[in-house]
């Protein structure tokens, strides 16, 4: 017997006059990129290990995020963020990002003491800086992370 509804309204859908888009953000969130996150997370824990031998810092917690702006951030209270995409980045810019969040851990600011703090591990962190915007800029933009990558 053929169903009356359209193939893609539920029955749900059809008694509450409930359009599937509205119905879909209600849905929960599946978490997304779980491969790409776990390398992140692997990546950040060994780096931040490594350069915290010569700072000596101490963080709350590590968090792995899907930012569409931003490659890394530290909180008031000592928890460092970064963005998973970070993994596909050639390692010495991917070390600038984690030194630059570390040391915000001694200097909340981009002051020349901060500056100061992040050339003690990374002598050359301004070219670093400088090739982390030209990526950004020349299509490695984090919105179009997924088309670029695949090109
Ligand atoms: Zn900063």
């Amino acid at each position: 017997m053929k169903s009356i509804l359209p193939s893609h309204t539920s029955v749900f859908q059809f008694f509450f006059k409930l359009e599937p888009k509205t119905r879909r953000r209600h849905r929960k969130k599946r978490p997304t990129h779980t491969k790409e996150r776990a390398a992140a997370r692997a990546l950040v824990h060994e780096r931040l290990l490594y350069f915290n031998q010569f700072y000596n810092f101490s963080y709350q917690r590590v968090f792995i995020k899907n930012q569409k702006t931003r490659w890394g951030s530290c909180s008031k209270n000592g928890n460092l963020n970064f963005n998973y995409k970070i993994v596909h980045l050639p390692l010495h810019l991917a070390d600038y990002i984690i030194v630059h969040e570390l040391c915000h851990l001694g200097e909340f600011n981009h002051s020349k003491n901060f500056w100061a703090l992040v050339g003690r591990t990374l002598s050359d962190y301004a070219r670093r800086k400088k090739e982390l915007q030209l990526l950004s800029q020349h299509g490695f933009h984090l919105r179009k992370f997924r088309s670029t990558i695949n090109t």
